[in-house]
């Protein structure tokens, strides 16, 4: 069902930013998608917010359903923005990536701890002028929000790593051999990947709680290991339904542990205004 209004009265709590993939819930009970709009433009499709056992839940396919807006030409202002003005406190990224070391391996999820930013254009602060906001990035993810993740993920059994450097490329084309080799040799990045950023930065500046399921799909170049598109689609279809199952438990949780208020991204901004 949609419906074509602001999001006055339409509420949740949790987001899930789905990536590749990951383009419809499927596990959202009474969805209803919503129309957001923002003094950014539009967000990348509509909103489907509902219930995942009594905790309200906003899911958005960060490059609409059938992947129609490549990594660089995402609206992540308009994005965050939307989420935030339904009520969000928790955003959860689902992200398909490369892997930059052997042990990361195609099938494994990471909940990133750090990024490396190699992006060249995008817009990257909702403080644009008039207002100028310096937020911390040092420990850019919410550690209470990964650890979360961590617990849930390896309580279902899943490997999951929990700390990597995430690097963010520009895209949409993806990294030379000679570049795969610096990320990884050089700057020492674990995975890689196209969307982080500016979603990060914005989630930040917005004062949300914000963490990452990085679900490895293939080696990076550096590999020299060719993969078929067989073999990246079957990983991307195990990934994706383990990350539906991954969301299905963590999202209750996070309405009913009152020590997860307590992290600092939700005063971000305190000392970061010009
Ligand atoms: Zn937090």
């Amino acid at each position: 069902m949609i419906k074509l209004f602001k999001p006055g009265g339409v509420h949740a709590d949790v987001a899930i930013i789905g990536g590749s993939g990951l383009y419809d819930p499927g596990i959202v009970e009474n969805p209803i998608d919503v129309k957001v709009y923002t003094p950014f433009g539009e967000p990348s499709d509509f909103i489907t917010v509902g219930e995942i056992e009594g905790v309200r839940v906003a899911f958005l396919p960060r490059h609409g359903k059938g992947h129609r807006i490549p990594p660089h030409l995402v609206n992540y202002r308009a994005n965050i923005w939307a989420l935030k003005s339904l009520g969000v406190k928790w955003i959860l990224g689902v992200s398909a990536v490369g892997s930059l070391r052997e042990d990361y391996r195609p099938g494994d999820f990471v909940a990133p701890d750090q990024f490396i930013d190699m992006t060249k254009c995008r817009t990257y602060s909702f403080f644009n002028g008039a207002m100028v906001a310096h937020v911390s990035m040092a420990d850019p993810f919410c550690d209470d929000l990964r650890y979360k993740l961590i617990e849930v993920s390896k309580r279902l059994g899943y490997t999951i790593h929990d700390k990597g450097t995430y690097i963010c490329i520009e895209g949409p084309r993806f990294s030379t051999r000679a570049e795969s080799r610096v990320w990884k040799e050089v700057f020492k990045a674990d995975i890689i990947g196209m969307t982080l950023v500016p979603e990060v930065n914005l989630a930040c500046e917005a004062e949300l709680c914000y963490a990452i399921l990085a679900m490895v799909t293939d080696y990076d170049v550096w590999a020299e290991r060719p993969v078929t598109a067989d073999e990246v689609e079957k990983i991307m279809t195990s990934n994706v339904e383990r990350a539906r199952n991954i969301i299905r438990e963590l999202v209750p949780q996070l309405n009913r542990d009152p020590s997860i208020e307590r992290c600092s991204c939700c005063r971000a901004l305190k000392h970061a205004l010009v």
